[in-house]
């Protein structure tokens, strides 16, 4: 398990938990029953071996990350594996207790040991092998997919991407979109044999099948899970469905009959090959007269900021709360800019290299406006590392696996123009009538992709339990996507393509509702810490900046780790042991009253 967090994208891909043969004594008929004691023991001897494995494996990566060469990915592969099979091992040899009454503190250990995997290897070491070997394949299968318009031109993800996000022309956007697509269908096979052993796996440990020991991380029955992403997604469905009208009419104007009056968006047309967040055409529906009155990359570039100083900026948001500074290695060790003689991972991530205060970001910083809210997000992630450093190392994790994003995202809301004011960036905060074009800019982000975070594993869940059979896993895929999005694929999809499978985190076996969490968390988050603060106006305009009291409860939050059910974590930042959507319905009331006037007489929903 490597814990590096970063942006949507990536995460934790490397949560594979896979490995070599293991064996289960449990039910062994000689063994003599287990004591408290040896539960204990166990759970001790687990925290200081994984541990150890983990920290060899970070610096392994990011060696790896920093500098990319044959030799350093094959080391890399290999840490992964050993702490992989590690886990895999720790988390069946844990169910040899599972009938004592253990002290809460090695109850909660031995859980979180259980639910580590991802995927869980059958025991039959050849299905274990199988497995491995599928599941490699699949995500390989994903990396090197490519689309050949021409015999002798290929495009791979990150040119299409480009194309998507950029392009105006419909031919052109709807023939990357089937291209891309394309790669989901020869991963069908291998995706019905993964999910067969996949389940098998977590029935040895216990699980009913795969998706509800994904389920299973959230200190409630899977049932309760599911039924409480529901209540979530009809507290925020309103809010989506006005957004869904008003692109949908605007991009009507941009591209005439091909965007219907009144039923689903075509999946290619909104900037991202998922349609999962729409914010590269904002400029087809911008309102007019919307420009915030300032353009901070500007600003930056004007003062010569450089990249230390971008980071600065970022360390001073959490001293102002106050935290400790970042310590005199993060600065040292950090890699704040592209390398010039040699090839590394640029995306943004953040890392706690020992589990203990070695902490790093990692990004090839440009001087602009969205790589100074990134920062304050990665910093997010780094002081929540920090401070959960006294917890017993099972402990040292978010909440749940959507707190890590969501605390980042929390601190990145509180990126304002107030907050740049106070820092001697802005002479002046625009007056809040500029304010529907930077709601609906985020919007385009933040909104517009709660019904795909939530409809991906809703999928996957029904897939693993067999409600889904292969015969149909697209047109489900699909029926989905229209129920959720309200997107439609342009050309018709049979059972020879596998659409699913053209996005990451199905081929890479990731689950994806951390994603949604977080999306939903980060605001309630952000609503809870500004009353704090004593904002009363448009919780857009709140900045936590500078807020002692805010920052308690935040450093409060963070330091429980993992160490109590998520409820808990979330009453001590919130004072609600529920998740809430209102928060992001209050976020967007003004944009909401703004899209219903716009939507006047049109149609709205699908
Ligand atoms: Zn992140």
């Amino acid at each position: 398990m490597t814990r590096r967090f970063s942006g949507l994208a990536l995460a934790a891909s490397a949560l594979l938990g896979l490995g070599g043969a293991v064996e289960v004594s449990a039910q062994a008929p000689a063994e003599k029953a287990p004591t408290v004691e040896e539960a204990k023991k166990f759970a001790d001897d687990a925290e200081a071996a994984l541990l150890k494995l983990w920290v060899d494996q970070s610096r392994i990566d990011w060696v790896k990350s920093t500098y990319i060469t044959d030799d350093t990915l094959k080391l890399a592969a290999q840490a992964a594996d050993k702490s992989i099979a590690a886990g895999v091992k720790y988390a069946k040899q844990a169910t040899r207790y599972d009938k004592l009454t253990l002290p809460p503190e090695t109850a909660r250990k031995l859980k979180l040991l259980k639910l580590s995997l991802t995927l869980a290897a059958p025991s039959d070491p050849s299905e274990s092998a199988e497995l491995t070997q599928i599941a490699a394949a699949m995500e390989g299968a994903y990396g090197k997919g490519k689309y050949c318009p021409t015999k002798d031109k290929c495009l791979d993800l990150e040119d299409i991407t480009r194309i998507m996000a950029t392009s105006r022309d419909a031919k052109e956007l709807l023939d990357v979109w089937a291209g891309w697509h394309a790669v989901g269908g020869p991963m069908k096979k291998d995706f019905v044999r993964y999910v067969e052993l996949g389940n098998k796996g977590a029935r040895e440990l216990g699980f009913k099948d795969m998706g509800a020991m994904w389920r299973s991380k959230y200190d409630m029955t899977p049932e309760e899970f599911a039924a409480e992403l529901d209540r979530l997604w009809e507290q925020v469905r309103p809010l989506y469905v006005s957004l869904h009208a008003y692109v949908r009419w605007k991009l009507r104007e941009k591209y005439g009959d091909i965007v219907p009056a009144s039923g689903p968006i075509s999946a290619h047309l909104l900037g991202n090959m998922w349609a999962q967040t729409w914010d590269n055409v904002y400029p087809l529906v911008a309102p007019k007269g919307a420009d915030p009155g300032y353009d901070l990359t500007a600003i930056l570039k004007g003062r010569n900021t450089d990249p230390l100083q971008m980071v600065r900026y970022g360390e001073g948001f959490f001293s102002s709360l106050g935290f400790d500074p970042l310590p005199k290695t993060f600065w040292e060790r950090s890699m704040f800019t592209k390398p010039k003689d040699r090839e590394v991972v640029c995306h943004a991530s953040a890392w706690d290299i020992d589990y203990v205060d070695d902490l790093r970001i990692k990004m090839c910083i440009d001087i602009t406006a969205e790589d100074f809210t990134t920062i304050h997000h990665e910093l997010g992630h780094n002081y929540y590392q920090r401070a959960y450093d006294k917890q017993p190392v099972l402990f040292r994790d978010s909440a749940n696996d959507g707190f890590h994003e969501a605390v980042g995202d929390t601190i990145a809301l509180s990126v304002t123009p107030e907050y740049l004011v106070r820092l001697g960036l802005l002479d002046k905060a625009p007056d809040t009538s500029k304010d529907i074009g930077l709601l609906l800019a985020k919007a385009l982000e933040k909104v517009a992709f709660l019904p795909f975070g939530l409809m991906i594993d809703q999928y996957r869940w029904k897939v693993f339990s067999g409600e889904i059979t292969p015969a149909e896993y697209n047109k489900v895929w699909w029926q989905l996507r229209l129920k959720y999005q309200g997107i439609a694929p342009a050309t018709p999809r049979g059972e020879d393509g596998f659409d699913a499978a053209a996005k990451y985190h199905v081929a890479a076996n990731v689950p994806y509702m951390r994603y949604f969490l977080a999306d939903i968390l980060q605001f309630q988050f952000h609503r809870a810490l500004a009353k704090t603060a004593g904002c009363n106006g448009p919780l857009n305009r709140c900045s936590i900046y500078g807020n002692k009291e805010a920052g308690k409860k935040l450093n409060d939050m963070l330091a429980m780790g993992c160490s109590k059910p998520w409820p808990d974590a979330l009453e001590a930042i919130t004072g609600q042991r529920q998740m809430d959507a209102t928060a992001i319905r209050d976020y967007f009331a003004p944009l909401q009253a703004w899209l219903d006037e716009q939507n006047k007489g049109k149609p709205v929903g699908w």
